[in-house]
């Protein structure tokens, strides 16, 4: 019987939808009657574990899983013997320090001395030292946002996205310590069969990440532009250039960054470039 490659994946929460729609877009649909824990795809070697977030770590360093999806900063925090391989693009927030808005801060040394409540002992203890900090850490498992309010310390150190709950708390953020997102581990050892259906997974992994980062965009060029808008096009290659049926005029095809994307735009046009479409590419093999 052929091995299968057994993924963990956070069975609900923040991480969850994001996970299905990237491994759909792999190939691998999940279907998830009476919400088992278990589930073998149909169209690839894969069985996916349904597990908590915080325990996927931990199973794959022990080999109860062979790989899984978590946020960086539950897998540093634990710091288990796995292999990080790729960041996926979703699931960005950061962890930070922050303090009662009401304190003056004006660098790292003003936490010494202080008590700190946080989820992360590992990763803010680790912090502390590297930069010299004597600080104590109190660890809570949950609403540390509260903590400063309640007196049970001076400030938190926790995961932050767009600052809102903090803000809401009368804390700011002082320091970020962390910038995270989900990412792809997988135990050290892997059989051969299961190391082939790794390097598959991945494969398409950053096929779909790839194509998520470009555009692909059609535009009409008179002839005598060509040179210059090629100059500002950063493609893959070469773009392609067709003529149109109109004399003088071609149709250029590129793919550009999604990050360039404005300031290309408006090079392009400036140009001579007309009748501009752009359009999302769904896989991008290289
Ligand atoms: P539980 O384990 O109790 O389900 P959790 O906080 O561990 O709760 P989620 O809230 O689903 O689980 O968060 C999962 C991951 O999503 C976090 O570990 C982090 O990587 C990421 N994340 C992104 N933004 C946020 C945010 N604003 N708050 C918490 N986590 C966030
Ligand atoms: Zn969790």
């Amino acid at each position: 019987m052929s091995q299968r490659l057994r993924l963990a994946i956070q069975s609900s929460g923040r991480l969850s939808d994001d996970t299905t729609d990237l491994l759909k877009a792999c190939g691998i649909r999940i279907s998830r009657p009476d919400r088992k824990l278990r589930m073998v795809s149909e169209h690839f070697d894969i069985e996916i574990l349904f597990v908590r977030d915080d325990d996927i770590p931990g199973y794959v360093a022990d080999g109860v899983a062979d790989a899984g999806v978590v946020g960086e900063n539950v897998v540093l925090e634990k710091n288990p013997d796995v292999r990080q391989l790729d960041r996926l693009g979703f699931a960005a927030c950061r962890l930070s320090i922050a303090l009662p808005k009401t304190d003056t801060y004006n660098s790292l040394e003003d936490l010494n001395g202080k008590h700190i409540a946080t989820s992360y002992p590992g990763l803010l203890g680790r912090y502390f030292e590297k930069n010299g900090i004597k600080a104590s850490i109190h660890e809570i498992s949950g609403s540390v946002e509260i903590a400063p309010g309640i007196g049970l310390a001076d400030g938190i150190c926790d995961i932050v996205s767009s600052g809102s709950t903090l803000i809401s708390n009368g804390l700011k953020e002082v320091e970020v310590i962390l910038r995270s997102e989900a990412v792809l581990i997988a135990s050290p050892e892997l059989s051969e069969e299961k190391q082939a259906i790794l390097d598959t997974l991945q494969f398409r992994i950053q096929s779909v990440l790839k194509a998520k980062k470009h555009r692909y965009i059609l535009m009409n060029v008179p002839n005598e532009s060509i040179e210059r808008v090629k100059d500002i096009l950063p493609g893959m290659r070469a773009p392609t250039v067709m003529p149109l049926a109109q004399e003088g005029w071609s149709s250029v095809h590129s793919v550009i960054p999604d990050r360039a994307f404005w300031d290309v735009i408006d090079n392009l046009k400036e140009a001579g470039a007309e009748g501009m479409l752009v359009v999302p590419i769904e896989k991008m093999v290289l």
